[in-house]
């Protein structure tokens, strides 16, 4: 049972990691609270923004869209490597996922195929939404995963977790394929090394 992170920790476990962190707006009171419970944390999800230029992904992000109110994520991974605080709390970005999934994230085992949409996921992860087109196409700069590897070896750092507790929304809830473009396996390796 992890307690989410303060938002001042969260922040300050990024900066640790060497990050380039930008916060917009009152991201710390910036969240989905009201529509249902947030923690205990159990794990970090990376997803991709299906959208083009940084400026416009953090705005989605933060605002969201017609169906679905934002924030989208907690932080946006744009391109250059920097990270955007848009949000903290429950956030919409999980949605509905497989509980066997949660379990072995939980565990920091080996994940089972996701085929189950039966889990609240905004209240049990930690999101990261990365600027890029998800079209399979779209190049991931070195940067930006770099920072991918930091966001989520900081927060693993803080609750004592391995790379085991870092997931895509693709390992999480049929029919998704983000991110698209680099493997989980490779991001779990690369944290891997960075939590030695
Ligand atoms: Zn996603």
């Amino acid at each position: 049972m992890a307690s989410p992170m303060s938002a001042g920790g969260f922040l300050a476990r990024l900066r640790a990691e060497g990050l380039s962190v930008v916060e917009v707006g009152d991201w710390e009171h910036h969240n989905r609270n009201h529509k249902g419970p947030w923690g205990p944390v159990h794990g970090v999800m990376i997803h991709h923004t299906v959208t083009k230029g940084s400026e416009r992904t953090v705005k989605l992000c933060r605002n969201g869209y017609e169906g679905l109110p934002g924030p989208l994520c907690h932080g946006v991974i744009t391109k250059d490597g920097r990270v955007h605080l848009v949000g903290y709390g429950r956030a919409n970005h999980a949605g509905l996922g497989d509980d066997d999934v949660l379990r072995a994230v939980i565990a920091e085992k080996a994940l089972p195929h996701d085929n189950e949409a039966n889990t609240d996921g905004n209240r049990h992860f930690y999101g990261f939404e990365c600027e890029n087109l998800g079209d399979g196409k779209d190049p991931w700069p070195e940067a930006q995963l770099d920072a991918i590897e930091r966001a989520a070896a900081a927060i693993c750092r803080h609750h004592g977790w391995t790379e085991r507790s870092v997931v895509g929304h693709l390992e999480w809830q049929p029919g998704k394929v983000d991110p698209r473009g680099f493997t989980m396996a490779s991001m779990r390796k690369r944290i891997r090394e960075r939590l030695k």
